[in-house]
Parts: structure tokens; sequence; C-alpha cells
């Protein structure tokens, strides 16, 4: 079996990232990309389609991870928006596979220890962003509809001072507390809550509001501080017992291996539509696991990068809880021709051969900005 092609699509108006690679035997992969400037065309460079792919056997799938790395570079060292399409081409090399063997990928990824992927559902405030009820509301009517783990953002109030110096003031602090306690109160005591600050804020002033979220027992608050800096990392989860992830924006094994070995987290977030596709997601992983540390992916793809996810999300013992980022969002339940994918803040692990869900061609293509390569010839 060779490669005969690679296309991609742009949709909206979610910048969903779809990537199709079909072969001579017929057998069409479908994968997706963490959305980004470029990422679609990237996916259809020549550089990565004709050197690395283009007559290939698509089900060496490993070998071609290392191909598409070095095809552009002799370091073969690349993050950002080249390891994303990167990342999304391996899906649908993994999809092929699976078509041809007649098997589920994460059949292939070393069986499955579960039948149900747990997902948790990112929130957007209540109606009423100043008021703490109004984000109780929020999490009782999310919690009513079957999801057991919920997540919530305390970015900076428009009433912070200075943006810059990542401080927060007293009264902010405050009002994250409240509005946490509120949601906290407001759930059962089994659903799990996870705040996510993005980055935002200094050691000192993000683990005043740490020190108060521990009689809150949180399932983690994610990105306390800036990125850049793992040894600070390091010191914020030493110094609090409420939990730490990260590593949404960490790409391939080697960008997760210091954040590991240094245990600067408790929980760690790949994205595996950026970070590498599947194969390197189950590394990142198994790395994580040498030293008991979860996994909780992150994910804000359409259906297809979150069906790909869930493969990885099946064949991990680490594995927690998945991201999803679309209630209501009635693009992400009809792009696929089984819809209704969640139930319950849970997917029923795809049994078909491959991915094990289809695409919807005719949504798809209503929903598609920009085809490059022939996405629908
Ligand atoms: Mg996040």
């Amino acid at each position: 079996m060779k490669i005969t092609s690679v296309a991609a699509a742009l949709l909206e108006p979610w910048p969903w990232v779809l990537i199709k690679v079909r072969t001579d035997e017929g057998l069409v992969g479908i994968g997706e990309a963490y959305h980004g400037a470029g990422v679609h065309n990237i996916a259809v460079d020549p550089r990565l389609t004709e050197r690395a792919l283009i007559g290939q056997d698509p089900r060496n799938v490993d070998k071609l991870f290392r191909d598409m790395k070095n095809s552009m570079s002799a370091s073969g060292f690349y993050q950002g928006a080249v390891m994303s399409a990167i990342s999304g081409i391996e899906m649908a090399l993994w999809d092929i596979t699976g078509q041809a063997l007649g098997t589920p990928i994460w059949q292939l990824l070393g069986g499955t220890f579960r039948d149900q992927i747990r997902v948790y559902n990112d929130c957007n405030e209540g109606d009423n962003a100043d008021d703490p009820l109004s984000w109780a509301q929020k999490a009782k009517q999310v919690e009513a509809r079957g999801f057991d783990a919920l997540k919530f953002d305390i970015d900076p109030r428009p009433t912070q001072r200075d943006r810059y110096n990542r401080t927060i003031r007293n009264t902010d602090i405050a009002f994250f507390v409240d509005v946490v306690t509120a949601i906290r109160e407001a759930l059962d005591p089994d659903t799990d809550l996870a705040i996510d600050a993005h980055w935002r804020y200094a050691p000192a002033d993000i683990l005043k509001v740490a020190y108060a979220f521990e009689k809150l027992d949180l399932l983690w608050l994610e990105d306390p501080i800036p990125p850049e800096n793992i040894a600070a990392l390091r010191e914020v989860k030493a110094a609090t017992r409420t939990p730490i992830c990260t590593g949404e924006n960490l790409y391939t094994r080697h960008g997760f291996r210091e954040l590991v070995e240094q245990q600067a987290a408790d929980i760690i977030s790949p994205d595996l539509a950026k970070a590498g596709g599947l194969a390197e997601g189950k590394r990142i992983a198994d790395l994580a696991d040498t030293y008991y540390i979860p996994l909780a992916p992150h994910n804000i793809c359409g259906p297809i990068g979150t069906m790909a996810s869930c493969h990885v999300c099946a064949a991990t013992p680490n594995f927690h809880v998945l991201e999803f980022h679309h209630l209501d969002n009635e693009l992400w339940n009809s792009l696929t021709v089984e819809r209704d994918l969640i139930q319950k803040g849970r997917i029923d692990l795809p049994r078909g051969p491959g991915l094990g869900v289809q695409l919807d061609e005719d949504v798809a293509r209503a929903a598609t900005k920009e085809d490059v390569g022939g996405f629908y010839a």
C-alpha cells in the first residue's frame, strides 16, 4: 500500500483542521491537527508530503513520523504549527493502518484499559461573571447533564491593576476564592472540579489562591504560572496541596522530559493534536507513568481529534480525564456520521476499525473555509 495524496480542510467558525491521507488501495485516513495559523497549509507542504509521505507505506507510522520530523530540517526538531500538522497526519496514518488490519487504533497501541473515556466539560462563567452564584448555577446545569468533572477559568479580572507584573489584588484573590467555593459547594462531592489560571500569575500570588483552594479538594489548578520555567513550577507544586496540572503547550516526549523528571506537575495535559499524535502521546503517557503522574489530555478539537485522543486514553493506564470544549456546539455533534458521541460525560470506546468514526463529508464541506490539496476531491 502506498500514500497517494495528503489534503487538509480548514473549517469555520471554529478553525478545526482536518487531514485526509489517501492510498493507492482506496483506504482513506482522517486526522485532526490542532488549529493555528497556516497549519492546514503546512500539512500539504511538499517538504512534508513529497519528501516524506507520497509513495510510502502508511502503515509504517513511526518511521513516517520520524521522516516527517526530518523532512524540513536535519535537526528534526519542530514545535508549534509544524508539529501540529505532523500530529494530524500521524492520526490519519493510524486510521489507515487500523482499517487495513480491521482493528481499532487502541488495539494497536497495546489494547484498552477501559470501555469508556471520561471527559470533563470546560465551562464558561455564568450569565453574570461578577456573581459567584451565577458560576455555581452554570456548574449545576452542566453537572445535571451527566458530567462528573468540570473546569472553570480564573483569568485576570478587568479590575486587575497591572497585568504585566502578574500580581493579583487581594480583592481579586477573595473573588476567585468566593467563586470556586460557590461552585464546589453547589456540586456533588464526587463531581471533580478543575480550575485553569492560564499562565497569568506570579508564583507567590497564585500560591495565595492555591492555599485557599486546598480545603476545596480540586481536581487540579492548571497552568498557575507562565510556562517557560520548570524550576519555578516545581516550587509552586511543592508548596501547595492543590494538585498542579500543565502541559498543553509542550511538544513531543522531549518537551515533557524535564517537566516529568523534575516532577514539577501532579498531572500532565498534553494536547495530542499538537504534541506529536497518538504514538507520541502514548510515549508521553508512559514517561509520566514512570513518576506515577496521571494524564489528562488537553483537547479543544472537533470530534475527529477528540475520538483520536480517546484511543490513547484507552490504551494508557494512567489516563485520568479528557477535556471537552464544545457543549451545545451543534457542528461538533454533527461532524461525524455517528452522533451524540458524549453521553453523560463519557465516550464509549470506538470498536470499529481505525478511528472508529466517520467524517460526515456533507456537514464538513458546508463548514469548510479552505480546502487545500483536494480534501473533497
Ligand atoms: Mg488550559
